[in-house]
């Protein structure tokens, strides 16, 4: 059933439906934080369909996160049905893939093109420093990585940069830039900063593809403006065709632009983002609608008012008068611990303690703090005590060593030219091919003018190779040959996943290790196969269920393949991480789900009806490097305001007294942000005051746990009274996760094998089982391969085949 023209507005105020039915000229929402400018960017787009009859894929709308996307495209279906799950709603970065994917060739790239993460990048830039001889004290490749960042957000290429390079230091950088984009080209790849500042060449450069373009998004949304660096703004007008100069006479009517922001929210300066895109909105649209929204949903008054007197201490600001009607709420409350163990453990308790309460659930709880590297102390104390949670950020899953392999070795197969991942993954798992007879084929591929793909192919020509290199390099091309024909034959991408972890011999290698950690590696890897069997059953979440243009974008979309997945993995943002809040049958006891910790940045237009700011220390929060700076202290002031008003009802504030930075205890005042929060507002359940040992070491803390606070803290041996069941529910994830694991291998039939029998192994060959031990999927074999000695092998992974 279609809603009504009212219903779209139902729970909309004034100012919130003056922008939603907006229409003609450019519109900007300006607002303070929690006050519904996300919603109102949503129902607009519900609006624009239903009321405007805009076409679904004519709707381009940005947003922070993955994650963010798919929320906004269900609560858009919700409204207006499934349709809606044809629009573009996604990240400037995702949305930019989307199109280069349609428009590579005429930037000289293959659609298949690899996008590099921050590690690709590094890699490739350390490669390229040491080319170029850099004394890598003076010209680290996480700094030079980090200019040419800068340069391309600024869209200077490698020309416009070494143009306006100043001095030797630029001069150096510019070079190691343009080798970089070289060696990236000849990979057939981009890295993050790339896909943007590609878009807007290629439009300037094309302008007929510019255009159809924009015939076909005739309205632009962007959420978290105040974020946006130069690139993306560029990309903004290019496509919403601003520029009245390059109108011919048959120029199509500008696409409608929404943007909604906040200029107190804006922390991504770091990454050349600037606030001028928002405060010169009005200058940059002369016709540009302004609404600006007063009322706070989100949060209790007492939450707000600490909050606005924090940032109104920032002098670069417009001022702003945000209330809330939801009353003043609960005091906010503050806790000075003896060190950053003392701190955790405050918080921990009085999670423990809203939990049995029945005041909130685990779910409903936030955890911030400044660095990702403070986390450690919350997970070690969250772990002893059997609170369950989950970090978002810090080594993140597709960050870890095994699932970058594996993720290389299928990039290899969509896309062999890319080097970097063919290099990565060519002796992993060892196969005997060296250093040596990589430079051999490295040296072919420059003398051939070949690709390093190719190069291996002919290997056999390559100067001085060793008879047995070459050989295993030939059963290496062998296996990649048979593996890029399962991806072309359409096959289900964790079906190749899975082939290709035991077809090149990497399973089994971690499965004969006795090294404890290679077992969470094969079961990381068995996470991985359950992702990706999940992205192949569900394609509407993925990338590829992205329209086809025009009338065919309703169609089914097909099978997304190895390159959406790809693109989908690499793309993943910190925040895409925060599992979804389990729903609860009606009458049922909700879930009380994990405590999720994050960083401040990673907070960003969410919202925990319990949040704790923590670590709130000068040198800690406010970080080091602002104390002395006045713009970053004001950012940093900002981080403060984005950290208070994502909570809802319940805030706590706390630091410690002693801090053990780098294993020296260092002593850190109070964050100056604490002394700007309103005196009466926060009830300290502990100050510094309080503090009753001050001299004694941080080591022995974890250990001496009779002491605890006043203010009625629980006796430590108390402390995890009441805790078995979340206790249980750790245990319940690891177990889902073997599952997962167990899952991941399903399909395949475990060989049944006995001592004397003898198999097949598909990298150690012949061997002769010697003994066997346990059953079904846990049966285990050890097998003696002559040579390659006897290994054991958990027979559910081991590609071996009885003969
Ligand atoms: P941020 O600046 O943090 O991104 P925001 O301005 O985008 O915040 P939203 O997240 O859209 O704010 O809204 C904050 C909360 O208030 C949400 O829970 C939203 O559902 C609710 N809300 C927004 N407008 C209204 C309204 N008119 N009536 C009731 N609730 C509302
Ligand atoms: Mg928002």
């Amino acid at each position: 059933r279609r809603p009504s023209a009212e219903e779209l507005l139902e729970g909309l105020n004034d100012p919130q439906r003056r922008a939603v039915v907006h229409a003609g000229t450019p519109l900007l929402v300006v607002a303070g934080a929690g006050s519904g400018k996300t919603r109102v960017l949503t129902r607009r787009i519900a609006w624009l369909i239903n009321e405007r009859d805009a076409h679904p894929g004519s709707i381009l709308a940005i947003t922070f996160t993955n994650k963010a996307a798919a929320e906004m495209r269900e609560r858009v279906s919700e409204l207006v049905g499934n349709r809606a799950k044809i629009m573009w709603v996604s990240t400037f970065h995702s949305s930019c893939v989307r199109i280069l994917r349609k428009e590579a060739d005429k930037l000289g790239f293959k659609s298949s093109f690899t996008i590099y993460d921050a590690a690709d990048s590094k890699r490739l830039m350390t490669l390229v420093c040491k080319e170029q001889d850099l004394d890598t004290k003076r010209f680290a490749p996480r700094a030079v990585l980090n200019w040419v960042s800068n340069a391309k957000n600024e869209l200077l290429d490698p020309e416009d940069a070494a143009a306006a390079a100043q001095n030797v230091q630029e001069q150096t950088y510019a070079a190691a830039y343009a080798d970089y984009q070289r060696r990236l080209r000849a990979a057939n790849a981009m890295d993050f900063d790339d896909l943007i500042m590609s878009v807007v060449h290629l439009f300037r450069a094309h302008p007929e593809v510019r255009e159809s373009w924009r015939r076909r998004f005739r309205h632009v949304l962007v959420d978290e403006y105040q974020d946006t660096n130069h690139a993306q703004y560029a990309l903004v007008h290019e496509l919403c065709g601003t520029n009245p100069e390059e109108a011919g006479p048959d120029a199509i009517a500008p696409a409608e632009l929404m943007v909604v922001g906040d200029a107190d929210q804006s922390i991504y300066a770091f990454r050349g983002a600037s606030i001028r895109n928002i405060m010169d909105f009005e200058l940059d649209f002369p016709d540009a609608e302004t609404i600006l929204l007063e009322q706070n949903y989100r949060s209790t008054q007492t939450i707000l008012t600490a909050a606005n007197s924090v940032i109104s201490r920032n002098d670069s600001r417009k001022p702003k008068n945000l209330w809330s009607d939801a009353g003043q709420g609960e005091q906010i409350v503050g806790y000075v611990g003896d060190d950053e163990h003392d701190e955790a453990r405050f918080v921990a308790e009085e999670v423990d303690r809203l939990t049995d309460a029945g005041d909130a659930r685990a779910a409903d709880v936030a955890v911030f703090y400044r660095t990702n590297a403070q986390s450690r102390v919350f997970e070690e104390v969250f772990i002893r005590v059997g609170l369950p949670y989950r970090v978002v950020g810090g080594v993140r899953f597709y960050e870890r060593r095994e699932v970058k392999d594996a993720l290389a070795y299928l990039r290899a197969l969509v896309n062999p030219a890319d080097e970097v991942s063919l290099r990565r993954v060519l002796n992993v798992p060892k196969r005997g091919i060296g250093d040596r007879a990589e430079a051999c084929v490295a040296a072919l591929a420059e003398q051939e003018r070949i690709t390093f793909w190719q190069a291996l192919q002919r290997a056999q020509e390559a100067p001085g190779i060793a008879t047995r290199s070459l050989r295993n390099i030939q059963g290496f091309v062998a296996v990649l040959e048979e593996l890029q024909q399962m991806v072309e034959a359409g096959e289900r991408v964790d079906v190749v996943l899975e082939a290709t972890l035991a077809r090149s011999g990497y399973l089994a290698e971690l499965e004969a290790s006795d090294d404890p950690q290679d077992e969470t590696r094969v079961e990381n890897l068995g996470e991985l196969v359950a992702v990706a069997r999940e992205f192949a059953d569900d394609p509407v979440l993925g990338p590829s269920a992205d329209p086809v243009d025009g009338e065919a974008d309703e169609a089914a979309a097909p099978q997304p393949g190895l390159t959406d997945f790809l693109e989908r993995v690499a793309l993943v943002a910190d925040a895409d991480q925060i599992p979804d809040a389990p729903d609860a049958e009606p009458g049922e006891q909700p879930a009380p789900g994990v405590v999720t910790l994050m960083t401040l940045h990673t907070a960003k237009g969410l919202e925990f009806p319990v949040v704790f700011l923590t670590g709130l220390e000068d040198g800690i929060f406010p970080h080091q490097r602002a104390l002395g700076d006045k713009p970053e202290l004001e950012e940093e002031r900002r981080l403060a305001y984005v950290g208070l008003t994502r909570a809802q009802q319940r805030l706590y504030v706390s630091r410690a007294v002693v801090r053990s930075a780098w294993g020296a205890p260092s002593h850190n005042p109070a964050s100056r942000f604490v002394d700007e929060l309103p005196v009466d507002l926060v009830q300290w359940r502990r100050t510094a005051a309080e503090q009753t040992v001050w001299s004694r070491p941080a080591a022995t803390w974890g250990s001496d746990g009779g002491r605890r606070s006043g203010g009625g803290g629980a006796p430590d041996g108390s402390f995890g009274r009441g805790l078995s069941t979340s206790t249980q529910k750790r245990f319940g994830a690891a177990a889902a996760r073997a599952d997962a694991a167990a899952r991941a291998t399903k399909g395949r039939d475990v060989p049944s094998l006995e001592a004397g029998d003898r198999v097949q192994h598909d990298s150690f060959g012949l061997g002769t089982v010697v003994s066997t031990e346990g059953a079904g999927d846990k049966a285990v074999a050890s097998i003696d391969f002559g040579s390659d000695g006897v290994k054991r092998l958990l027979l559910r992974y081991a590609p071996v085949e009885k003969l």
